[in-house]
């Protein structure tokens, strides 16, 4: 490709689910947008994750509420864009191993549907009603209804397509090298392998390599990778209609801090947590594991025996299948567990980015977000939780 300058309104760093989202809402906003990739679309954390988009493992108040918003946009983008993502509302079971966890539950329960969501309780006899495989001792689970899941490749190749037909410029095998700012210290261009772009605005939606790009201009984004590996099945009959989640991860993760899964010191090491998604080509994923690494995608067959031995405890069944692959992706993880959904203190520059386990179902509201920050648009959901600023403890100017 000819090196060349060219021009544009907003240039996206990043053709993830999360830069996608935003080429996509910023080209509906009759936005110039240009996005810029290094691979392909989804060649990063967004094309090695599952697609599970869920309220269920999110907490009652703005981290539950962001979900649902963007959970609604879903059937709409889906009718919208060209390309089928695979979108199927069949909702989620968490799943109960002991009268401790089941007491969390019916807490945890009456919290949820307070927030407005379509959530119960089932006891032993209905769980196994619901999943006839679960193993015979789980002592009940939470269904939630609205939860869904997709194809995340389909997705962002569906938003990238579309945010294209709405007039915006897709440079994959493009490289971003360097950022340009102007006299006062506010963006002025991208600088790429491919030539320069003449831009006022960017979007850095990097996934675990914003912090690099923040560095650029200075700018700490604390984002930093998460390792997660999963298991693909063979095709093979329906082990479970739909995802099934351990409850007592969540417990771990947000609950009781005294509170320990009955799980071997390897599961406990690796940060393995079970989850169940089946897929519309009749395999299924198991995950997933959680451990802060460095960038390879090698998969370690001790966390994948790990992980199998987890699905067993939950699925016997599991034991007669065959698992034909395997991979790794980076989650970008933040401190907080929220992602950045933010201007900065650098006029122009906006992050969208450190989405950890939740990117592919907070990737719409992700997007819708970004348009209205940068046209200036009342926001759906109050941003500050989201904002860059939290983790510095001072506050930004509100720059356009
Ligand atoms: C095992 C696993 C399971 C998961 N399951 C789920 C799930 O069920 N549901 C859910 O909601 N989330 C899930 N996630 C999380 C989700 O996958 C991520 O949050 C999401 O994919 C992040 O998207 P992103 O666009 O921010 O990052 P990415 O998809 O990584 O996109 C960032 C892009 O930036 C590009 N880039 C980087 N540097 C440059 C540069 N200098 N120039 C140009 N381009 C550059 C990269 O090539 C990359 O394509 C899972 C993650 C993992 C690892």
């Amino acid at each position: 490709m000819s090196r060349k300058t060219t021009a544009a309104d907003v240039v996206v760093i990043g053709g993830g689910v999360i830069g996608t989202a935003v080429a996509y809402f910023l080209a509906k906003c009759r936005m110039d947008v240009t996005l810029i990739e290094r691979g392909g679309i989804a060649c990063g954390t967004s094309g090695r994750c599952e697609g599970n988009v869920l309220v269920q493992d999110k907490l009652p108040g703005f981290d539950c509420q962001l979900a649902k918003l963007s959970q609604e946009l879903f059937p709409v983008v889906a009718r919208e864009i060209d390309i089928d993502i695979g979108w199927t509302r069949k909702g989620s079971l968490l799943v109960i191993e002991s009268e401790e966890e089941l007491e969390a539950a019916a807490v945890f329960c009456g919290q949820m549907a307070a927030e407005g969501l379509p959530v119960r309780m089932l006891d032993a006899y209905a769980v196994h009603e619901d999943e006839p495989n679960l193993a015979s001792d789980i002592v009940g689970g939470l269904e939630f209804a609205c939860d869904g899941t997709l194809n995340p490749m389909a997705l962002s190749q569906g938003l990238s397509l579309k945010a294209e037909q709405l007039g915006a410029v897709m440079r994959t095998y493009t490289t971003v090298t360097g950022i340009r700012l102007d006299s006062s210290g506010g963006i002025c261009g991208v600088d790429t392998d491919c030539g320069s772009i003449l831009t006022p605005r960017i979007v850095n939606a990097a996934g675990i390599w914003a912090p690099h790009i923040g560095k650029m201009i200075d700018l700490d984004i604390p984002v930093k990778p998460r390792k997660g590996q999963v298991l693909v099945s063979e095709r093979t009959f329906q082990v479970a209609r739909r995802t099934v989640i351990e409850f007592g991860y969540l417990m771990a993760k947000f609950g009781k801090g005294d509170y320990q899964r009955r799980i071997t010191p390897e599961m406990e090491k690796y940060g393995i947590a079970f989850v169940f998604e089946p897929t519309d080509a009749g395999n299924f994923l198991i995950g997933s594991s959680r451990q802060f690494t460095d960038t390879d995608t090698t998969v370690d067959v001790h966390v994948l025996k790990a992980m199998a031995q987890r699905a067993i405890r939950f699925f016997p069944v599991i034991q007669q299948i065959q698992i034909i692959r395997s991979y790794a992706g980076f989650r970008p993880y933040t401190p907080d567990h929220f992602p950045i959904v933010s201007e900065t203190r650098v006029p122009g520059f906006y992050v969208a980015a450190g989405h950890e386990g939740d990117g592919i179902g907070l990737s719409l509201i992700t997007g819708k977000l970004m348009a209205q920050i940068i046209t200036r648009e009342p926001t759906d959901i109050a941003i500050e939780p989201l904002r860059l600023d939290r983790f510095e403890g001072r506050a930004f100017l509100n720059q356009g």
